[in-house]
């Protein structure tokens, strides 16, 4: 005799950057194989590639979680992570004071994505040409990150969505790679820090949770940011 499906619950997980909310399932036990596979591993890609593919896995394929931009694959990958094991972690935290380690509660239902003031995808590059920008990838972020102005331009040309110019509209990834790396070429130091601007002030996770110190009864802020510290 076959034996029974386990039946599991489902939840709805609301997605910025496609504006609209998809179905996710909990993390079953292959998935917190995988996690804990990864965790163990020295290379930081492996844990995000592990965090794209359990998205995959708990959306049940409605969401490619390679296609998400950074900021969204930290929290849809917390808010699974709360509904299926605890929205609670532990953390030590020490005291900025006197050193003293302090055990803190990090509620993984308390960060929110922040959105910078004035941040628009769409940026005017002159008084006819807008152009319509795409988040860049998860891996293209150690890139941008990175001195090379080659590799930024390479990421600008995979993330210019569209092009208004004037009456005409032009879907920019329909170009081959080598026109679109020419158009980037022909900015001007001013248009091209508009593109800077646009990376800089990209919706990110940032969490910040204050706590008294329960030796020297100083007040101090631990403050979570950086990528990976997310995938907890
Ligand atoms: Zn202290």
């Amino acid at each position: 005799m076959a034996l029974p499906q386990i039946d599991v619950q489902t939840f709805d997980v609301n997605i910025s950057s496609l504006g609209k909310k998809v179905k996710f399932r909990p993390f079953l036990v292959k998935e917190e194989k995988l996690l804990v596979m990864a965790g163990e591993s020295t290379d930081s890609s492996d844990m995000i590639h592990t965090v794209q593919q359990i998205i995959t896995n708990c959306s049940l394929g409605k969401v490619d979680g390679s296609k998400l931009p950074i900021f969204d694959l930290q929290k849809v990958f917390l808010e699974i992570r709360g509904m299926s094991v605890s929205n609670i972690i532990n953390l030590i935290a020490k005291c900025g004071e006197c050193g003293i380690d302090n055990d803190v509660e990090f509620d993984l239902e308390k960060v929110k994505i922040t959105k910078n003031k004035g941040h628009k995808k769409q940026i005017k590059l002159t008084d006819s040409m807008i152009i319509e920008m795409d988040y860049p990838k998860v891996t293209d972020i150690e890139k941008l990150m990175g001195e090379s102005i080659e590799e930024i331009y390479k990421v600008t040309a995979d993330c210019i969505k569209t092009i208004y110019n004037d009456e005409e509209v032009i879907e920019f990834q329909e170009s081959p790679i080598e026109e679109r790396m020419e158009f980037i070429e022909q900015f001007s130091v001013k248009q091209f820090a508009l593109i800077r601007e646009f990376y800089e002030s990209m919706p990110q996770l940032l969490h910040a949770i204050d706590f008294k110190c329960k030796a020297c009864k100083k007040d101090n802020t631990l403050v979570i940011d950086g990528y990976e510290n997310f995938f907890v």
